[in-house]
């Protein structure tokens, strides 16, 4: 196939956003097989693969785009899963902005390569030819490891320590695998069934157990998965506690955290009941707090369940906005208000019914930059106003439950929860005990919690095979 010289990425085609936001079904659709090749053939094929090292599990980017430009579609996703155990995962919600596609050369005078586009057509084409996962596994070496924490870095860990010969058992404190990527991404921006579920059952394949309902630092401590005979232990847990702003009026019925709404709404499928017997009270207006994916997602949601007016409440400007483009441009389509450089005061409310009855808020203006290197926003004096809404929903950021570091006092942590580790093993303070993920770094993405993943279990096979 001729270079494509177009400027633009391949279009992929999308659900209308007036039809989307009646129901749960997956937003983008993913290419064809001809926009797929007509896509891969934009790439340079550079010797030096800038796209590479953007990466934070290192795929051979231009590699496997190769193989989709020849049409070898089954090799580009071998080659893909070499160094990533999920890609139709990472494919639709990796950050790729700011990751591989920020250093691709076509991205110098137009749009860069869709090489996370492309990515979960791999993926979804080796779903559909029913070859997911195919590893050729070395004999069991005789070593076990205990992971804890079924999202992104757990499963990679434990794929990766698989793939050497180890026994794995992951434990998961849900009744489900997956993480984040069940609880909190919504079905419409990545299926579970259909594609979270599919890509952990790979591991399943692969040997690696699942323990669920297993809630380490409760049912069993770090100490005694070590008598049970595991040598080496990974944390990845997550940052699951959900942070308020400490403003009046945040212990009102129908104020939610982000995370208690979208676990509600995914993993218990709020929006199918009953079907399934999880309610949800209907708003009409509703105003989500925050700025990054969760806050997106969280509004997203609420339309979907039937909010006449949902609005995102940003106390800095859009430049600022940490949220992927993509999921700020969706909500934007699907009717989201976006209140910015507004910041909450006090939250309304009857205190009879507990139901919330109002917002107050203020103007914000940009000052200074603040540690963070973003501009600090400042209060605008007389800018007080009411904004009329029935449920508020605080998306403001996580951090790391404190669970584990309860029941394992020598766990060194940072003072906001965070595991302390050894950046280049991913060990933490106790020998043998490796952590990674946004139980280390706090909230981050989905692909820097895999690499940690990965890390952990290089160190850990390194750790093991010396004795
Ligand atoms: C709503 C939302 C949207 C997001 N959107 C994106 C996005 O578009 N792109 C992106 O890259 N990132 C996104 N992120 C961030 C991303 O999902 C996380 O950074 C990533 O999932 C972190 O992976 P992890 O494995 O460290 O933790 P998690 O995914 O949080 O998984 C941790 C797991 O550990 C389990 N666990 C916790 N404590 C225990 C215990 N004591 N015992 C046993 N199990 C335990 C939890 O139940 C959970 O299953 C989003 C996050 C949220 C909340």
């Amino acid at each position: 196939m001729e270079r494509n010289m177009s400027s633009e990425k391949t279009k992929m085609p999308e659900l209308d956003p007036l039809e989307r936001v009646k129901n749960f079904e997956e937003v983008a659709l993913g290419y064809t097989d001809e926009m797929a090749v007509s896509e891969a053939s934009r790439c340079l094929e550079c010797k030096n693969k800038p796209c590479v090292p953007g990466c934070p599990v290192n795929v051979d980017i231009p590699g496997f785009i190769h193989e989709v430009k020849e049409g070898n579609f089954l090799a580009a996703y071998k080659k893909v899963i070499e160094t990533n155990g999920l890609p139709a995962i990472c494919g639709r919600v990796c950050p790729q902005e700011s990751q591989c596609e920020k250093t691709c050369v076509r991205g110098i005078k137009g749009e860069p390569v869709g090489i996370g586009r492309l990515e979960r057509f791999v993926a979804d084409f080796a779903i559909r030819e029913g070859a997911l996962g195919t590893h050729n596994l070395p004999p069991k070496n005789g070593h076990k490891v205990a992971v804890i924490g079924s999202g992104p870095a757990g499963l990679t860990c434990a794929s990766d320590l698989a793939k050497k010969g180890y026994e794995v058992t992951v434990f998961e404190a849900f009744h489900t695998a997956g993480g984040v990527l069940k609880y909190g991404i919504p079905q419409f921006r990545l299926p579970k069934a259909e594609i979270v579920d599919l890509e952990i059952n790979v591991l399943k394949e692969m040997g690696v157990k699942l323990e669920l309902n297993m809630v380490i630092g409760k049912i069993l401590t770090l100490e005694e998965l070590k008598r049970d005979g595991y040598e080496a232990i990974f944390i990845g847990s997550g940052a699951g506690l959900p942070s308020f702003m400490n403003i009046p009026g945040e212990n009102y019925n129908d104020v939610y955290s982000a995370n208690e709404f979208l676990t509600r709404a995914n993993l218990m499928y709020a929006y199918r009941y009953p079907e399934y017997d999880t309610p949800m009270k209907k708003y009409g207006r509703v105003a989500v707090i925050g700025g990054g994916n969760v806050a997106m997602d969280a509004a997203r949601v609420a339309k979907r369940l039937g909010a006449g007016e949902v609005y995102i409440v940003y106390r800095r400007s859009e430049a600022e906005m940490p949220a992927r483009v993509e999921e700020v441009h969706h909500a934007k389509e699907e009717g989201i208000e976006f209140h910015l450089l507004t910041a909450p005061t006090e939250i309304l409310g009857d205190g009879k019914t507990g139901a919330v009855t109002g917002m107050t808020c203020v103007k914000m203006e940009l000052g200074e930059p603040d540690d963070s290197g973003r501009r600090r926003p400042v209060v605008i004096a007389d800018s007080e106003y009411t904004l009329q809404v029935d449920a508020v929903i605080v998306a403001i950021g996580q951090s790391p439950n404190p669970l584990i570091k309860s029941s394992t006092p020598e766990l060194k942590t940072q003072s906001w929860g965070g595991i302390i580790i050894n950046e280049e093993t991913g060990e933490t303070s106790i020998p043998g005990i490796y952590a990674g993920g946004d139980a280390v770094t706090g909230a981050a993405t989905v692909i820097l919690a895999m690499g940690a993943g990965k890390t952990a279990a290089e160190s850990i096979d390194r750790y093991l095979s010396k004795g």
